[in-house]
């Protein structure tokens, strides 16, 4: 999919204060500072559609973007970040369960997951949870060009044997880097496919 157009809409943090339009929606959801903002902006072409934020879990907003006239692009605040307080936690889980539940013209998530690290109990569970939800996801590595060529494989299929210990097939992934444009056109590929479906 080739982007024309990539346009900021709304933020807000009330899932029915998001646009009414019933376009096809995909939401981007991770871990604090697993490079979610740089993915938004390497998929859209843009240098700051999305806010890299210096501090981590600031952001606590549903940012919605419309992307080629014809689907949104939801920036979903990050999780899991350890100086937030356990109130805000809570608002948070909320708020995402709100999301999630209520939003019916969400087609798929994308969770992100740094392809550095091992898989992360955070991560798993709210997997866990789209699944019994039945919402679907695809996972996105972010990163990959912090790890070698040899190493990135390895990573990757550590991944995928701990997710099989929990699912009975590795759910759609794929592996992106931010920095060299790795995994783009897989990923705006995907969406397209779906959205001409
Ligand atoms: P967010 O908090 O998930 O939105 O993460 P950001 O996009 O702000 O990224 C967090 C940090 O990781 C920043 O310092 C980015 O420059 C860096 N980063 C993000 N993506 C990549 C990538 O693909 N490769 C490399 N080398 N660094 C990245």
């Amino acid at each position: 999919m080739k982007i024309s157009s990539a346009e900021f809409v709304i933020s807000n943090s009330d899932v029915a204060k998001c646009p009414k339009e019933k376009l096809p929606e995909y939401a981007f959801i991770g871990r604090s500072n697993v490079g979610k903002s740089s993915l938004i902006n390497m998929l859209t072409n843009r240098k700051s559609l999305a806010k890299t934020s210096g501090r981590p879990g600031k952001t606590q907003l549903i940012n919605h973007f419309i992307i080629n006239k014809t689907w949104f692009l939801v920036d979903l605040p990050g999780y899991g970040y350890a100086r937030v307080s356990k109130s805000a936690k809570k608002v948070f889980q909320k708020f995402i369960t709100a999301y999630f539940s209520k939003r019916t013209q969400l087609v798929s998530a994308f969770v992100l997951v740094d392809c550095r690290h091992e898989p992360q109990k955070i991560d798993l569970e709210f997997m866990q949870w789209l699944g019994e939800n039945q919402i679907p996801f695809s996972i996105i590595f972010t990163k990959a060009d912090k790890l070698s060529k040899n190493k990135l494989p390895v990573q990757i299929n550590n991944y995928i044997q701990t997710m099989l210990q929990y699912w009975e097939e590795m759910p759609n992934y794929f592996i992106t880097s931010s920095s060299s444009g790795m995994g783009k056109d897989e990923v705006l590929n995907y969406i397209e496919d779906i959205n001409n479906q």
